[in-house]
């Protein structure tokens, strides 16, 4: 088959690759019809996971028809139209029991490595690395699915791909995002990053009941985006976004913060590497960081929420301030099982349709040029869906 395979910083290639077989009773083969590139993928792109080895193929948006089942699997049925979270959770564990399902204890067998970097393991993630078990991804023709008896969506017949596709992450973690701030009647929240992560955040916390939500990036377009769902815009290219948004909230700052921005590699650590990174990319984290402005702008006993993902060691983080204002600070992968049944219902119920955040459709084969028009903010690009 084809697959979108990792070769370096900013160099994937669509290669031909084994087909993918089942090689547990829980597992299923899916045939896809629509992947995603996401903005985790472009840390990988980028360069900055160290446990990436050439030939691993990338993806973790992605859905299809069941074409292969293992024994075990008596939840579906070939020809079933699922969406996959990107998170791989095996239903039973002390973690997945208590709907903690991104740190399921058992769908990492590289729970070793992970455990030398942070002393714990994550879940199994699929096309992330060999820190989160080196599983295959989705932006191929076929994947393998394990613990398919607990992850898959069915999708009910009468909806479209791109309107159900974001279920496997974006939508679920915008929303778990806006869900961590516990939104009181009144609220404002303002969200740094208006990348498609942003926008769900945006959409979700005005589902959620925020009165006023104020949106910050410096992309025109991802800043119009935002507009449309109604939030107030700051480009923090023309000021200081902690001083507008503070000016905003008449002094007080919001009442929370998300930081949909993510990775910020200096001091990490990973400095070598970065500055490496840096001269082949134009790097989002080599500006004022999100994360600083967050915690700094927060109202005293404000919720900073972090979807934005991050690796290794964060310097500068304003500890002291976080501490004085009595924050509170909520981050991690997204238990994406947990908000595929309440989130497919939103989309059936039409409270929403995640398609809006597309803007470029193509070929697998064209998923190199995908990653650079993403990466770079090129032809207005916001999201890229990939139909093989
Ligand atoms: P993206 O790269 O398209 O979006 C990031 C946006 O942040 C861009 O629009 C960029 O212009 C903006 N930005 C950069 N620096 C900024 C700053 N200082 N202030 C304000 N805005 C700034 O990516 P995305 O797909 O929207 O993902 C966003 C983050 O969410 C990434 O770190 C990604 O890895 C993470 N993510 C986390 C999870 C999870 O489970 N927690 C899931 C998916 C994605
Ligand atoms: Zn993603």
């Amino acid at each position: 088959m084809k697959a979108l395979c990792w070769h370096g910083a900013n160099d994937v290639r669509v290669d031909h690759v084994p087909d993918p077989t089942i090689i547990n009773p829980r597992d299923a083969i899916v045939k896809i019809t629509s992947t995603a590139i996401c903005g985790s993928d472009l840390h990988l792109y980028n360069g900055f996971i160290p446990t990436m080895q050439s030939g691993d193929i990338l993806g973790h948006e992605f859905m299809g028809e069941v074409v292969e089942l293992g024994s075990e699997v008596k939840n579906l049925k070939k020809g079933d139209r699922i969406v996959i979270p990107f998170t791989i959770s095996c239903g039973s564990c002390f973690f997945c029991n208590r709907d903690l399902w991104s740190l399921c204890d058992n769908s990492n067998p590289n729970a070793g490595l992970a455990e030398k970097m942070f002393g714990h393991s994550p879940a199994g993630l699929f096309g992330y690395s060999h820190l989160t078990g080196g599983y295959a991804g989705g932006q191929a023709e076929y994947a393998r699915v394990p613990f398919a008896d607990v992850g898959p969506l069915k999708i009910p017949d009468g909806l479209s791909d791109e309107q159900v596709l974001f279920l496997t992450d974006i939508f679920p973690t915008g929303y778990m995002a806006a869900e961590n701030c516990d939104i009181q009647p009144g609220d404002t929240v303002a969200v740094w990053g208006c990348g498609p992560v942003g926008q769900f955040a945006i959409r979700s916390a005005f589902m959620l009941g925020a009165d006023r939500v104020i949106a910050i990036d410096r992309i025109p377009e991802r800043l119009q985006m935002a507009a449309a769902a109604k939030a107030e815009i700051i480009n923090y290219e023309e000021m200081d976004a902690g001083e507008a948004v503070t000016e905003m909230t008449g002094g007080r700052g919001p009442d929370s913060c998300i930081d949909a921005v993510g990775m910020e590699a200096h001091g990490t650590g990973l400095d070598a590497l970065y500055d490496k990174a840096k001269q082949a990319v134009r790097l989002e984290s080599d500006r004022p960081t999100a994360l600083r402005q967050v915690i700094l702008a927060c109202r005293k006993g404000g919720t900073v929420s972090i979807p934005g993902v991050y690796g290794g060691f964060a310097d500068k983080v304003p500890l002291g301030a976080a501490f004085n204002k009595g924050l509170t600070l909520k981050m991690g992968q997204t238990h994406v099982h947990r908000y595929l049944g309440p989130l497919l219902d939103r989309v059936q119920k039409g409270e929403i349709d995640p398609s809006f955040v597309i803007t470029h459709r193509m070929k697998l084969d064209e998923a190199p040029h995908g990653y650079d028009i993403f990466l770079n903010k090129k032809d207005n690009c916001i999201k890229v869906v990939l139909k093989p």
